[in-house]
């Protein structure tokens, strides 16, 4: 801590003056003729950023040292790296420690332990990395979907018992302690959909306490949205703590033109003190099982899937990512599948869910993923700009939904510039400065000095996804350069072999 204020001081004192530039900087390096966008939201200002020992030394109208290493930015905008507040990188981070989706989009930074289910114990997870450290750095919620695995085994399909949410408030505790940011819940998912409001606020209560935060995939996003709104609500009322809302939808026909309604419940909350936050991703469709669209979990029910094929995600909009029973049906849309079936959409819902099922219980994991389409731009285009939203992924390294690869330079290239929704200063800020806030993280996510030197370095005129769910692998466009702790670690298209991603736990 002593030697980071330091610098600063010592590098004015050296460079400050008329007086022949003596300066030395051999432990880093200095990024000249760049537009600063320091992810305040403040306007860009022309000039250099310093950086030493891997952190930000110095910011302005900078000189080079003597024998410093310049990189001339050609002019384009340098920005804090961006962090993405829920990601399921984790999955595959040891395979592909380069984690390639993530940095080509500016990510330096990655929230995992996202919709309930996280590594366990998280301590074997921070080991595994720290001896296998990839580009970016990672930070773990404590799933909820997670404990009560743990502590319900196959028996979950109920309301826990008192004794059984105190082991879970145990092994919580003990997870905060390894430095877990928060609660993480998935109660749309099994088995935190079996759980009561009093069993997450229990636990919820125990992250309070910590010090910690709340994060959730609410109980719904579409049939019963507005309940799940008024339980984050009073989660975050009741406990005191920061609660933030994974990838906002308004996911059904009947909430489509609702985004300004919700965002005025939400702003109401906040003016009565409850630290409400939410992040979002760039697309109207989104990916999961087909099961979650049936909260009974009844594929025979016709009228069931009628509804939902009616009011939450009509059948052209719905393409088969994955499908582990027949890998031919992949890349096509239920009626082109039923199509193939010979029978109608309803019918091919239910073959379909009905192997993926047989197939799950055989194999024990998850045997299908879908893209379903079922929000509308103007929407999606009301939550991002709300001051309190910030932008994440949902996406993990392979990911069969574009959003995995082009997430933030959509927002940057697609909303931002050519849309003119929002300035490029506000899309980073919603990318760096405002959500190391909403995560509690005090040392990144601003170009400042003394903080870490996690830096993306794009050009704002070209800057574009390209990621499309034919192709979702394919990288984005005008990502220049990324450093993380001040090492390049991606560079026109490519990885470099730099490592230097950390375990960032809550302080
Ligand atoms: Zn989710």
């Amino acid at each position: 801590m002593k030697k980071l204020l330091m610098f600063p001081i010592l590098l004015i004192a050296a460079c400050g003056q008329e007086e022949p530039v003596v300066c030395h900087n051999d432990s880093g390096f200095l990024i000249t003729n760049v537009q600063v966008i320091d992810g305040s939201g403040s306007p860009a200002v022309p000039g250099s950023v310093r950086i030493t020992d891997g952190l930000i030394a110095e910011v302005g109208e900078l000189t080079a040292c003597e024998a410093e290493t310049v990189v001339d930015g050609g002019g384009q905008t340098l920005a804090p790296g961006f962090i993405d507040t829920h990601s399921h990188a984790d999955s595959l981070l040891s395979e592909q420690p380069d984690a390639i989706a993530a940095v080509s989009q500016g990510i330096t930074t990655v929230i995992v332990g996202q919709d309930g289910g996280s590594s366990y114990p998280l301590a074997d997870f921070y080991a595994e990395f720290e001896e296998n450290p990839a580009t970016i750095n990672i930070a773990s919620y404590i799933g909820h979907n997670t404990l009560r695995s743990e502590v319900m085994g196959e028996d979950f399909k109920r309301v826990a018992t008192d004794e059984e949410v105190a082991v879970m408030a145990e092994m919580l505790a003990s997870e905060l302690e390894s430095g877990a940011l928060g609660l993480a819940t998935g109660l749309e998912y099994e088995p935190g959909i079996h759980s009561e409001t009093s069993e997450v606020l229990t636990l919820a209560e125990i992250a309070a306490t910590a010090g910690g935060r709340y994060i959730s995939h609410i109980r719904s996003e579409d049939r019963w949205f507005e309940d799940a709104i008024d339980e984050i609500i009073l989660i975050g009322r009741e406990t005191g703590m920061p609660v933030q809302i994974s990838h906002m939808k308004l996911a059904m026909t009947r909430l489509w033109g609702g985004a300004a309604a919700t965002l005025e419940k939400l702003d109401s909350a906040r003016a009565d003190g409850v630290q409400i936050t939410a992040d979002i991703y760039p697309y109207e469709f989104w990916q999961s099982t087909m099961m979650v669209l049936l909260p009974e979990r009844d594929y025979t029910d016709r009228a069931a899937i009628e509804e939902v094929l009616d009011q939450i995600a009509p059948a052209d909009g719905i393409w088969m990512t994955r499908f582990e029973p027949n890998p031919d049906y992949v890349g096509k849309s239920l009626p082109e599948i039923a199509g193939l079936m010979e029978t109608d959409v309803i019918s091919a819902f239910t073959n379909l869910a009905e192997a993926a099922e047989r197939w799950r219980e055989e194999h024990g994991r998850s045997a299908e993923m879908i893209i379903a389409t079922s929000m509308k731009d103007s929407d999606i285009e009301k939550l991002l700009l709300w001051p309190a939203m910030n932008i994440c992924t949902d996406g993990g390294l392979n990911d069969l939904h574009p959003r995995g690869a082009g997430s933030f330079p959509r927002v940057l290239g697609h909303f931002a510039r050519d849309k003119k929704l929002m300035s490029v200063e506000t899309a980073v800020h919603k990318m760096s400065g405002l959500t190391a806030e909403h995560m509690g993280l005090s040392d990144r996510g601003l170009i400042r000095e003394g903080m870490i030197a996690d830096l993306v370095l794009f050009n704002p005129d070209t800057v574009i996804d390209r990621a499309t769910p034919e192709q979702p692998e394919l990288l984005s466009d005008g990502i220049n350069s990324v450093w993380v702790s001040g090492e390049l670690v991606y560079q026109q298209g490519a990885t470099t072999e730099a490592r230097p991603g950390k375990i960032i736990r809550r302080n």
